[in-house]
């Protein structure tokens, strides 16, 4: 197969935009064997099949490296989203489509936006009988797609109800306590051992060159130091496979690391060991000028939701800093995208423009490139969904992931000759535009038209699932949650007053 664009672009390696008018990639099998100008390719492969008349924007596969997958996001499930820790409450109570509904519904989503491969984190709940059966049919949910996929099962082990909540429990008043025990005291060690035996046979079965399957325990906060050295020893035994952690999200979470371990998060996760190369944190809006200079040093990771942490009111993560310290900063949209229907373009340009804010100095900082923001979609995704050198680019030797971009819209009624094209990109594209995808060799899309799934069919399916609402168990979980909600604010509330914030962006000025 020869993909060929009017140009084909994206983020080099040294940071700067590449651009080759003209060029097209060759591929065999699900690889990229050679790159050029599009007459060379056709010339040197005469009969093969090509993708691309010639008028598009070629460019390597979007990737989003942190999602859990609902396919229906939450408002479509009718519940309205808030700060993380109000939120928590909801969550557990939002409809759930069937998990093979579910991850063929974020797959055609993805694939819809220009995204190529996904890192789907599982939210699983501590001593489910169902974990790894729920999980193995999302996977295949997701292979049947044809998606490139990065799966991290996780669960909590403690502090399921709350963080800290054996002494939240005991703010509860004593017939409310009865009712929530059962929540708070678990087999802490049991709920490890289930869930390494449904990792081990999950990665057993599903880990290869479509899938990548690692470790994803839920949070710091919710995971005891023996859970997360045991999948520290585990994912160094398979070969360094990533463990991706939500992390340091909300003001909360930053207090909970000095009153559980006197010191960040990110400092106790060192303690354990946990802090290299292979670490991935979720969120991390409340690192410190320490642990930035810590994630960087060791080479490590976070995912940036951009959209996700306005709208759950976490605040603004600051990767401009990150960036300047050079942290590995990948996009996730944890399903929380701005237009709320996973547009990878709507959400690069999201990253583009919060960042611009680090600094008032006119010279100190200049607003980050379309490249750096790209890279984040791209390049630096390779490594988090557990494809390191793999994808993230065109490049012989890599896998073709590529799609082809109708560049109309972006450029009505004209663009002035020599306005740089990762600028309109930025600016005016929009995951509609992507007009063709290709996942590993294979065309999953062609000119809008999904080619491995029935939309029509899935979307009756999904109608079909969400007509009977929700589960009785999930509405009598509802009510529980409602009447602990006062409690478990002023638990909140009573930290908050122990944070001390010095933000790193500045945006107005009380005085
Ligand atoms: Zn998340």
């Amino acid at each position: 197969m020869i993909l060929r664009g009017k140009y084909l672009m994206q983020a080099a390696a040294d940071g700067s935009m590449e651009l080759r008018e003209g060029w097209a990639v060759y591929c065999e099998g699900d690889t990229i064997r050679a790159m050029g100008p599009y007459e060379e390719l056709a010339a040197a492969h005469p009969g093969e099949e090509v993708v691309g008349d010639g008028t598009q924007l070629l460019m390597p596969g979007l990737i989003d490296s942190h999602t859990h997958g609902a396919g229906l996001s939450y408002v479509q499930r009718g519940v309205t989203l808030d700060y993380l820790e109000n939120a928590l409450l909801k969550f557990a109570t939002a409809f759930q489509l069937k998990p093979e509904t579910t991850a063929a519904l974020n797959a055609a989503r993805h694939i819809r936006n220009g995204c190529t491969t996904l890192h789907h984190n599982e939210s699983g709940a501590a001593l489910d009988p169902n974990l790894r059966a729920n999980c193995a049919e999302k996977i295949k949910g997701y292979l049947s797609t044809g998606i490139r996929l990065g799966f991290s099962p996780g669960i909590r082990n403690k502090n399921v109800l709350a963080y800290d909540d054996r002494e939240f429990l005991k703010t509860l008043p004593p017939e409310l306590q009865k009712e929530a025990e059962g929540r708070v005291y678990i087999d802490q060690e049991r709920a490890v051992e289930e869930y390494m035996e449904a990792f081990e046979s999950l990665y057993e079965e599903f880990n290869g060159p479509r899938a990548r399957i690692f470790f994803g325990p839920n949070w710091v906060q919710g995971s005891t130091d023996q859970f997360l050295t045991r999948v520290k020893r585990r994912a160094d035994e398979l070969g360094g496979l990533p463990i991706h952690l939500h992390c340091l999200q909300t003001p909360v979470q930053k207090a909970f690391g000095m009153r559980a371990y006197g010191k960040s998060l990110v400092g106790h996760l060192d303690d354990l060991g946990l802090v290299d190369k292979n670490l991935v944190l979720g969120h991390a809006v409340y690192l410190n000028e320490e642990d930035i200079r810590l994630m960087a040093e060791r080479d490590a990771y976070i995912t940036h939701h951009a959209s996700c942490n306005l709208i759950m009111r976490d605040g603004i993560a600051p990767v401009y800093q990150m960036l300047a310290a050079g942290m590995n900063v990948a996009m996730g949209l944890d399903e929380k995208s701005i237009n709320d229907d996973e547009d990878v373009f709507m959400e690069m340009r999201m990253i583009y423009f919060l960042h611009r804010h680090a600094d008032i100095s006119l010279t100190r900082c200049p607003a980050l490139t379309p490249a750096r923001v790209l890279d984040m979609a791209t390049r630096k995704g390779a490594r988090p969904t557990g494809f390191e050198n793999e994808i993230g680019a065109l490049e012989v030797g890599k896998k073709a992931d590529a799609i082809l971009v109708d560049m109309t819209e972006m450029t009505e009624p004209c663009i002035l000759p020599g306005t740089d094209l990762g600028e309109v990109v930025l600016r005016r594209a929009l995951g509609r535009h992507v007009d063709t995808v290709v996942i590993g060799g294979k065309k999953v899309m062609e000119h809008r038209k999904l080619l491995t799934i029935d939309l029509e069919a899935l979307y009756e399916e999904v109608r079909q699932q969400a007509a009977a609402g929700r589960t009785a168990a999930q509405l009598e979980n509802e009510a529980f949650l409602e009447k602990i909600r006062p409690y478990y604010q002023a638990w909140y509330e009573g930290w908050l007053k122990e944070v001390k914030l010095e933000p790193f962006y500045l945006f107005n000025s009380r005085r």
